[in-house]
């Protein structure tokens, strides 16, 4: 019997249910034969494409949504890796608490990680020491070597794919950016090499070497942190007042609330919008690339990230402000084709973080007029370690409990830096923009992006798929109307 058949339509990039999950082909065909006709509908899912290679295989715990009201010592609102590690830590010290997830736990950038566990945070020591001074320095590189430490220990009985791994930072033409490293990290006291790479296959000007750092699969590890712990998903903190948040499912008092939802929710309070920004990269997972025997970055910015997984090599890089244009996975391919050949692209996926003013995260009291009220933000790419340093942190100060490293990650510390300027430059700049759609978190203009079919603000990283449902905060809310 013979069959024609013609194409109704293809839709490149279709949104699923789950809005996260964009990529894929919508196929519409009419098939006719002598007396019958009909059509076939058809979505076909892309090549793993914008799922990183962590969700493979991984089963994460389901958790239950909140029931009505309720009240807890210790609120925590958002389950990525920093609100799950801050909610273990105070279990295991015996404080209640709750912690709800608006969808379901590591939903946000945890998932989206290169997962390298270090205190090597790219070329960051020399710049600490002269914006603060060399005491300080050590102060910060501590605190993340005791993070480490404690993930370390954590993973010693969690089946995690935890390796300890060398991290080096290569420049390919910046032999004295090497070198003031080199000289600040001696003045600090923290031990380092300063190394040629011979493992990468492009020539550089050497690396600077942390070892004894740490690699490991985040979603594994937060699966089994995340077991026994008491939480909420599929619960939405709408409100955050005084003791009490709003929810989508009933109204939670709490003496102490933590809010770890990556970008704060909450505007009145401590101008996040002003000490912040979001910095987006891209990711390729390649099958039958070498093993690199270490982590490595490049100093300069944009540069590649290249890790291994097992089999695969995590290349990374193309990172730009969150909103502006950029190549997406281009610049990465060509670097795959040509480093790599034989390798193949099995995974690719995209991700942004928060970046602070002056490098370090922001831990602690959400603002000077907050007693009650905590966040774990800005982790500018380096959340790992971070998130635990933030729940070692945050479980003492609920306790009241000192930390020496809280000082240095104190959200109230002076914003008095040059970066301050661009960031408010940037939000006036879109905020008297004509263009539509606008962000329904300050009302800047929202830029297409083209290879991810998104609308993002240039201002704070917020994002919505092509028809306006929300992909990333500070936005709580999708866009009113079809963009
Ligand atoms: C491309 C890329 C590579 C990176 N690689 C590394 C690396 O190699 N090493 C490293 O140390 N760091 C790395 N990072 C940084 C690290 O991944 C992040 O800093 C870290 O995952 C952030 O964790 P989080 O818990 O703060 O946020 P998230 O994981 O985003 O968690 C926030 C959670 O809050 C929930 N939420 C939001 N709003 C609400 C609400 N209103 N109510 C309830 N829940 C809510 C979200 O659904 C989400 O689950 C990388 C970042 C990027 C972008």
């Amino acid at each position: 019997m013979a069959l024609k058949y013609s194409v109704v339509n293809v839709r490149r990039n279709v949104s699923f249910s789950d809005p996260r999950t964009t990529n894929g082909f919508y196929l519409k065909l009419h098939i006719s034969s002598i007396n019958k006709s009909f059509l076939i509908e058809h979505v076909i899912l892309g090549d793993n494409m914008l799922n990183s290679i962590w969700t493979n295989n991984v089963t994460l715990p389901s958790f239950p949504a909140l029931q009505g009201n309720a009240k807890t010592d210790v609120l925590i609102i958002g389950a990525g890796l920093a609100g799950l590690l801050t909610a273990y830590c105070l279990e295991q010290s015996g404080v209640d608490y709750l912690l709800i997830e608006a969808d379901t736990i590591c939903r946000g950038i945890s998932r989206n990680t290169t997962a390298k566990i270090t205190s090597q945070h790219g070329l960051i020591y020399h710049k600490l020491v002269r914006s603060f001074d060399a005491d300080y320095a050590r102060m910060y590189w501590q605190a993340h070597e005791s993070a480490l430490a404690q993930l370390r220990q954590l993973c010693d009985s969690i089946p995690c794919d935890f390796e300890a791994k060398d991290s080096y930072i290569y420049s390919i033409d910046q032999p004295q950016q090497l070198e003031q490293e080199a000289a600040a990290l001696s003045r600090a006291n923290i031990p380092f090499d300063h190394v040629q790479t011979p493992t990468l296959p492009f020539a550089t000007a050497g690396a600077i070497k942390f070892s004894h750092q740490a690699q490991f699969h985040p979603l594994k590890f937060a699966a089994k942190i995340a077991e026994n712990l008491n939480i909420r998903e599929h619960t939405t903190a709408r409100e955050i007042g005084k003791n009490c948040v709003l929810t989508n499912h009933g109204r939670i008092s709490a003496k102490h609330i933590i809010v770890t939802t990556h970008f704060p929710i909450l505007n009145k309070h401590g101008s996040y919008f002003l000490k912040m920004y979001q910095d987006r990269s891209y990711v390729l997972a390649l099958e039958h690339a070498p093993d690199l025997d270490g982590m490595y970055l490049d100093a300069a910015q944009g540069g590649l990230s290249l890790r291994n997984y097992g089999s695969f090599l995590l290349l990374g890089g193309g990172s730009h402000h969150t909103g502006k244009p950029s190549d997406g996975w281009k610049s990465l391919e060509s670097a795959a084709q040509i480093y790599y050949p034989n390798a193949k692209k099995r995974f690719c996926w995209a991700a942004q973080d928060c970046m602070t003013l002056d490098r370090a995260a922001y831990i602690g009291q959400y603002s000077k007029n907050t007693p009650h009220l905590y966040v774990a933000t800005g982790f500018n790419k380096w959340g790992m370690t971070s998130s635990m340093l933030a729940a070692m942190i945050l479980c003492d100060m609920i306790q009241g409990k000192e930390n020496p490293y809280s000082p240095i990650f104190s959200p109230s510390r002076t914003i008095l830096r040059p970066r301050l300027l661009s960031n408010g430059l940037e939000a006036v700049k879109n905020l008297l923009a004509f263009s539509t759609p606008r962000c329904p978190h300050l009302g800047c203009a929202l830029k297409w992006n083209p290879h991810e079919h998104s609308w993002d603000c240039p201002c704070h990283g917020s994002r919505f798929t092509k028809d306006g449902t929300l992909l990333d905060n500070p936005a709580t809310r999708n866009l009113r109307g079809k963009p």
